[in-house]
Formats: structure tokens, sequence, C-alpha cells
């Protein structure tokens, strides 16, 4: 089965969701209402999970070449004492890959530079999506032509919204869904300019209400994170002297890190989520991929990771099911228990990590981390990363 398709928003979901697409033969147009098609971030961990699917894409190669492999790592306390060793080799023998980190711009571009640029259409946005018939959809697309009298809106024979937690799509299919939520926590993040000394590959430290992360890049760079607890909308004039007062006293390297920062290359946002599950990933020919069907906080990496899965699954379901409509019903039994269980899950390691604020409860969790047999958090990793892409062609 061939087609036509608009792929709604060109992020880590969309691209990949027509990577996918393309390789089963069918027409794709994606639409990106930015001007530039980029991603906005730091750095990503990848997990098995997410390499998998990008296997099944064909990008999982060039993505590994390009990536950092974790073998080393864990969580900390702020003094830098260990709560938790991660076991980085046991996890790659146990899933044949291991987890790797990779900085997002370049992530992006790998996925791009696997699509024909005629297939990419930027400056472009949805502003709605209807059914013209039983087969049949329409997108609405603003990008300045209807002001010259042209028609930019596209029709195909499916539509994949892939428009991010926002999503706009999303609203119009599911009016009566809330949309998302904040969190309760804000994430400021940016790239090293320099290389830093690490000995690890990647760690998390959790404080009081606060977690500070990095990851090492394949060129000794490193992305890190400061995630806190705060209402929504809190902003800095210096972000950079924020964090560096934050964690100030807080374990090497991450004075080093924020050192190896420039103040404009840090970036600012509120993390929203969907806490409540759409009902449906489809509706009619319309299919919801990434963060604009299970936008999820960030607290185990893996939004990007299932985002891919979506793409990979939607693919197999599509190449091998014998109508559109059959296809999309998989994709939705597939892909909702799986992705919906992950979000509450990251909902739950959030609560339990970075945003436990009282002293007994932070105190009773350290101790309940350093007395767990080492095979525990190896374990819990493999909870969400063991996943199989499902097989076509
Ligand atoms: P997006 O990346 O949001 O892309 C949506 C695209 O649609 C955008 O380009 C947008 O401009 C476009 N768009 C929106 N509306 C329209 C419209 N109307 N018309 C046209 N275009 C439109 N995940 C991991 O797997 N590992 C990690 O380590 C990890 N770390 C994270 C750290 C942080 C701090 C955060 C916030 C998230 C993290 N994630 C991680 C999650 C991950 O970033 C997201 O799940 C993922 O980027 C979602 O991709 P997406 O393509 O679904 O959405």
């Amino acid at each position: 089965m061939g087609g036509s398709a608009v792929v709604v928003g060109g992020g880590i979901g969309g691209l990949a969701a027509a990577i996918g697409l393309r390789l089963i033969g069918w027409e794709v147009t994606v639409v990106e209402r930015a001007e530039v098609l980029s991603d906005v971030g730091a750095g990503i961990s990848l997990h098995a999970n997410g390499i998998h699917a990008l296997d099944a894409l064909g990008l999982g190669e060039a993505v590994r070449a390009a990536a950092r492999p974790q073998y080393t790592g864990g969580t900390r306390t702020p003094s830098g004492s260990w709560l938790a060793r991660m076991d980085g080799a046991a996890l790659a023998r146990a899933l044949g890959t291991p987890i790797v980190g990779i900085p997002r711009a370049e992530l992006h571009r790998l996925l791009r530079a696997a699509l024909p640029s005629e297939c990419l259409r930027v400056g472009a946005e949805a502003t709605d999506v209807e059914h013209t018939g039983t087969t049949r959809v329409r997108v609405s697309v603003d990008d300045g032509s209807l002001r010259s009298g042209l028609d930019a809106n596209l029709e195909a024979d499916l539509v994949v919204a892939a428009d991010g937690v926002n999503s706009r799509l999303r609203g119009r299919l599911f009016p009566r869904h809330p949309g998302p939520v904040y969190s309760g926590s804000t994430v400021l993040r940016a790239i090293t300019e320099q290389p830093v000394a690490s000995r690890t590959d990647f760690e998390l430290t959790w404080g009081r209400g606060a977690e500070f992360g990095h990851i090492a890049f394949r060129d000794g760079r490193a992305e890190w994170h400061a995630v806190l607890n705060s209402p929504p909308g809190v902003r800095h004039a210096d972000a950079l002297a924020a964090v560096r007062s934050r964690f100030a006293d807080w374990h090497a390297p991450i004075p080093a890190l924020l050192e190896a920062t420039r103040p404009d290359a840090v970036l600012h946002h509120d993390i929203h989520e969907l806490t409540t599950p759409l009902p449906a990933y489809t509706a009619g020919r319309v299919a919801l991929l990434g963060d604009a069907a299970h936008a999820m906080t960030p607290h185990l990496g893996q939004g990007a990771c299932q985002a891919l899965e979506d793409a990979a699954t939607l693919t197999a379901a599509l190449a091998t099911e014998p109508t559109v409509e059959s296809a999309l019903a998989r994709y939705d039994a597939e892909r909702r228990p799986r992705s919906q269980s992950v979000a509450r899950a990251a909902r739950r390691a959030g609560r339990m990590g970075q945003q436990l604020t009282h002293p007994l409860a932070v105190a009773a969790r350290n101790t309940a981390l350093r007395l767990a047999p080492s095979g525990v958090t190896v374990r819990a990793v493999l909870q969400h990363a063991d996943w199989t892409p499902p097989a076509w062609g």
C-alpha cells in the first residue's frame, strides 16, 4: 500500500515519520512553521529503544557514529557521593546497543539529511485539518501565500500530526481534551563552549527540588541541564548567573561545566506534559505522534525515544496492513498503552527524584538507593528501553 502523506511538524518525531513513510514508498510533504528547520535544545540521550527504532529507519549507524556511548555514570548527591552507579556495559550487553549522548542539532541534521529537500516546507504553519471524504484529509496551511492569492493547503491520504506538546491539530481533533499542563518543573540547559574534563559519560545529581545532569559528547563538550521546582514563567536577567548561584556548592565537574558555558547559550523552558491521556492516537486518517500524542516529563530521557518508536511502528503498520484504516488501528493499539505507561513512569521518576523536597523523604530515598543491589538500576532502565521494532519489508 502506498499513498500520500502530510507530516505536520519537522521535529525529531515528524522527520522520523517522514523517513519511514518514504522508505515504504509513500509521497511525503513535511510542513514546519519555523523558517529554519532545526531543533532548539541542547543534548539528548537515546536509549536502546530509540536506537533500535533508528536502526529500523536506516539511521542507527549514522547516529551511533556521531554519538558518544554512555558506559560510565550514575546518580549522585550534591556533595558528590554516589547513590547509584549505572552499568552501561551490562545494559549494552542486554539490549545490543549502549545508551548514547548526542547534540540535538546533530541528531536533527542526520534526520534532515535523510530526506530530499523538496519534501520539506518551512515557514508553513498548519492551521486546521479536516476530512474531505472517507479517504482524504486536508491540512490548511498558512505560509503567507494566501495573502498573494495562492492556495497553500495540502490534501493527502494520511496526515501525521507531529506538532509537539502544544499541538494545534490535537486541539482540533480532540476539542474536549484539556491539553498540556505545567509539570511543576522548569529547565535551564546549555552545551559547553569547550571540552570539559569529566570522568563519566553522564551524571545526574539530586538535591532538594533540584537536579543537575550532564551528558558528555564525542568531542569532549557536554550538555548540562538544571531542572528546578518552580512556579511557571519565572525568568532571570542572567540565566547562567542564576544557575551558578543555585548550584555553587555542588560537586565537580558542575562548576567547571558552568564555567565553560557562554551566558547566551543557556536555554530556559518550563516543562509541560499531557497528564490526561489521549483517548486515541488516531482520528479518521490522522495519526498523532511524538509529543503531540504523549508529551512527558524528561525524567526518564524517553520522550524522543517514544517518538522514534511511534515513527517505526506507524511505518511497519502501513507497510504490512491491507488498509490505512487497519494500519492506524494497529498503530493506536500498539503505541498508546506503551507510551502512556512510559509517560506515567517519567512523572513518578520526577516525583521521587528531582521534585522531592522534604528532608526526611530525600534521606529515605537516598538510603534506599544506596542499599539497592547493583542490578536494580539496570533493570529499571531495561523496563523501558527493551523494545524491538515491528518488522516490515
Ligand atoms: P517537537 O520537537 O516539539 O517538534 C514539533 C515541531 O512541530 C516543531 O518543529 C514545531 O515548530 C512544529 N510545529 C508546531 N506546530 C506547528 C504547526 N501548527 N504547523 C507546522 N509546524 C508546527 N527525550 C529523549 O528521548 N531523551 C532525552 O534525553 C530527552 N531529554 C529532554 C530534556 C528536556 C529538558 C526536555 C524538555 C525534553 C527531553 N526529551 C528527551 C524529550 C524530547 O525532547 C521530545 O519528546 C521530542 O523532542 C519530541 O519531538 P516531537 O517531534 O514530537 O516534537
